[in-house]
């Protein structure tokens, strides 16, 4: 079924069978059937219309860093963008990349560039379309306040470019949650800053990162989203889950908010970990606690 996929990508940008813990930060994931690497908005477009046409699932992710991946893997076909699509081009203010392009990486170019509003960044290992979708975000700041517009194609293969509005960003939230759209580009407004204060800037929120978070361990980086009125950290520290363990899935010792792989946590353990912090949240506070993570795959 797959082999004339051939006519669209060459075959060293094919994987097959590929194990999507490789692809994620938290290092757990089963295999996808084929994943493709495409390089460009027509190949991308070509990979979309050979799905269609073929009914086989299509999965679309950044750089895996938001992302569980369930152990029985992904049916069909998974299109990775945080590997190429990483062009960047700075006009004056304003910045247009291709999602694909590491947002840290972004970061740095603004600084280069004297830009300043995406200092947040610095530390966020994710994609430039994954931070879309996410509305990605960090000590104050976040995308909705400096995307101008998104470049993206629909799952029926049309092109549309969302203007920041249309994009109802949300606390960790956007309407390419909901729309099936595939993020091909964008453009971002920052404001001229000082080199040196913007750098500053960012080596402070790195080395609060390095202080606070378990950036030795694999993990998706917050597991849930923070309830009003509460701060999930703190919250799971009260109900004594600092440490707790499910397997090889362990909530940080460093930082409540986060779990952590210890090295051979299943999709599973994770999801049981996820369960049972749940389940006490909601008993103790009455909180519903919603993952931030995604997750994905065959259950
Ligand atoms: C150590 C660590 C620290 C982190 N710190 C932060 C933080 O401070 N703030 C924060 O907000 N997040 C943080 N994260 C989470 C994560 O980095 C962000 O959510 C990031 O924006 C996800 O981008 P990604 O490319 O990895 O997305 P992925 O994980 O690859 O995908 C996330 C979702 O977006 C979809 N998607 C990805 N790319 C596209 C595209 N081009 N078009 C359409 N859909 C797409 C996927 O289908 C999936 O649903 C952290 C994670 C880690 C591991």
């Amino acid at each position: 079924m797959y082999s004339e996929i051939l006519n669209y990508l060459p075959e060293d940008r094919l994987l097959f069978n590929e194990e999507m813990k490789n692809h994620t930060t938290f290092k757990i994931g089963g295999p996808v059937d084929l994943m493709v690497l495409p390089q460009n908005e027509e190949e991308i477009h070509s990979i979309i219309s050979f799905c269609r046409q073929r009914d086989i699932p299509l999965f679309i992710f950044g750089a895996g860093s938001n992302l569980l991946v369930r152990d029985r893997g992904i049916r069909g076909i998974a299109m990775k963008l945080g590997e190429n699509l990483d062009e960047v081009e700075v006009n004056g203010e304003e910045i247009q990349a291709q999602a694909g392009v590491k947002l840290s990486t972004l970061a740095q170019i603004a600084a280069f560039y004297s830009l300043s509003g995406l200092e947040f960044a610095e530390g966020i290992p994710g994609s430039l379309g994954g931070a879309l979708v996410m509305n990605a975000g960090a000590f104050d700041g976040e995308m909705k306040e400096i995307v101008t517009q998104a470049r993206a194609i629909s799952p029926d293969g049309s092109f549309k470019t969302f203007q920041n509005e249309e994009i109802q960003f949300g606390y960790r939230q956007s309407i390419f949650q909901n729309n099936g759209y595939i993020i091909i580009s964008a453009g971002l407004k920052l404001v001229t800053g000082n080199r040196e204060e913007i750098e500053k800037r960012m080596l402070e929120y790195a080395r609060r990162r390095g202080e606070k978070q378990p950036l030795d361990k694999p993990s998706a980086g917050s597991t849930f989203k923070r309830p009003p009125g509460f701060y999930v950290g703190p919250m799971l520290e009260e109900l004594g889950l600092k440490g707790y363990q499910i397997g090889g899935a362990q909530v940080s010792s460093k930082h409540a908010g986060f779990i952590v792989n210890n090295g051979n946590a299943t999709a599973r353990d994770v999801l049981e970990l996820i369960a049972s912090i749940q389940q006490k949240a909601k008993e103790r506070f009455g909180v519903d606690l919603q993952p931030e993570i995604r997750i994905v795959g065959e259950e």
